[in-house]
């Protein structure tokens, strides 16, 4: 057997089915052995620094003792019990404390399966709440990413996202330009104009705003103007339209605040988390709603929320979310996020000049560039692999997103230069 034999592997080739590539010529998928704190050692023995945090969530790294042994005690008593009139200890603590972290106003707790559930949730939840058939429908801004099921889907960017496969078939939303004005740059009214207007026209049949608050994640990496929350907010206070939160991405400190909301300081009726809830151990979300979102629903017709999954409140995810929730509070994550932040902007704010690159960003532990072409991802990580690292562009961004509780400054400064490097080799880095 070569080396290559045992990374990339014929089985999975013919048969398995990775996200978002074809089953005619699949992008490689390389072979993982194990992992270990911020390095992920491949079936050959090759070590890549991890700058993914396997898609936003791994933020104490891999094969934590602490989160390990969570799971493990919680194994030897119950790896589930249904949801449905029995509750348990890891469901209550877990509940307990996510209420002593997320904005103030959040009263209910709902345990869902994985973030796209959670939109499903939430975009229920609302339609519930308010009662009345006529307002069922919700607004977004465009760049936006909440999940790949059906609801979900309606309210991802209509370009980047699923639209065109699914196109009549999909329930049709509001979209208002995605936000122009800059986090950390100046605010200009007109910015919110759009938005003010399609709520304004649509109130009557509008039960709620959905959107990524300060950072939109998988639907284009863009970061926008706090005062744009707080005119929302205003305007469904205003208007009776609900607004939910979606910080599936955003939450547990990854843009340096522990929940992206509190940039804004204004708070939603509904609040979504997922991803590093539970360090990334095991799929999990919740959905976390106002006491007068809950009141409203159980006042309703049908007098209770409609949704109850399966593996609701599964108490091994639970307890790691717990576990993982617990540990982040105990470390010094704020600081250490300020840290990466700031070896991510000395070494990649040199892209700027770069004439194939059309903007960089940095906020918190995300580090992006921008370049001006859609990014070959079958090329630039075979060369990721080759460098030691492991990044995974989407379109035209090529970004960081470390697990920051585990990575070291030299690391961060790998995966810097890293795809500094890659960027340079594969479309050029002459300045402008
Ligand atoms: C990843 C993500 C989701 C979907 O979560 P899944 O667990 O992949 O279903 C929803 N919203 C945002 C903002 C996300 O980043």
């Amino acid at each position: 057997m070569t080396d290559m034999d045992s990374i990339h592997d014929k089985f999975d080739r013919s048969h398995l089915w990775h996200p978002y590539t074809s089953t005619h010529d699949p992008l490689p998928t390389y072979k993982v052995d194990h992992a270990e704190g911020a390095v992920i050692t491949l079936a050959d023995g090759t070590e890549l620094i991890d700058g993914m945090s396997s898609w936003w969530c791994v933020i104490h790294g891999y094969n934590h003792p602490v989160l390990n042994e969570a799971l493990k005690t919680q194994i030897d008593k119950m790896s589930h019990v249904m949801f449905g009139g029995f509750t348990h200890q890891p469901a209550i603590d877990l509940g307990k404390l996510l209420l002593s972290i997320l904005p103030p106003s959040m009263n209910h707790i709902f345990y869902a399966d994985s973030g796209s559930v959670a939109t499903e949730v939430a975009m229920k939840m609302a339609v519930q709440a308010c009662d009345n058939p006529a307002k069922t429908n919700f607004a977004t801004i465009r760049s936006g990413y909440h999940g790949d099921t059906w609801n979900a889907m309606s309210v991802c960017d209509p370009v980047t996202g699923m639209h065109g496969a699914f196109g009549p078939a999909l329930p049709v939303r509001h979209f208002a330009p995605a936000p122009q004005c800059r986090f950390g740059e100046e605010w200009n009214p007109e910015d919110f104009r759009p938005m003010l207007e399609i709520l304004e026209e649509n109130a009557a049949t509008l039960a709620g705003v959905i959107l990524e608050p300060i950072v939109q994640g998988a639907g284009g990496m863009r970061f926008y103007h706090p005062q744009y929350l707080r005119e929302l907010r205003q305007t469904c206070d205003r208007l009776g339209i609900l607004l939910i939160f979606d910080e599936i991405a955003t939450g547990f400190g990854r843009t340096g605040k522990l929940f992206a909301w509190e940039h804004a300081g204004v708070e939603p009726d509904i609040m979504l988390i997922g991803k590093a809830v539970t360090g990334g151990y095991m799929t999990f979300a919740a959905v976390a709603a106002s006491a007068n979102v809950a009141d409203r629903i159980s006042a309703s017709q049908s007098g209770c929320m409609m949704h109850g999954p399966t593996f609701m409140g599964n108490p091994l995810a639970c307890a790691v979310a717990l576990a993982s929730t617990r540990l982040l509070l105990q470390s010094d994550w704020q600081k250490r996020i300020h840290r990466i932040e700031e070896i991510m902007r000395d070494k990649l704010s040199i892209a700027k000049n770069w004439k194939s690159v059309d903007d960089v960003r940095i906020l918190g532990g995300i580090g992006v560039i921008q370049l001006k072409d859609n990014v070959n991802l079958g090329v630039f990580q075979k060369k990721c692999v080759r460098e030691g690292v492991w990044i995974r562009p989407f379109g035209k961004n090529a970004y960081i997103m470390p697990p920051y509780l585990a990575v070291s400054d030299t690391q961060v400064e790998k995966l810097c230069d890293a795809l500094l490097k890659i960027i340079a080799e594969m479309y050029g880095n002459d300045s402008i």
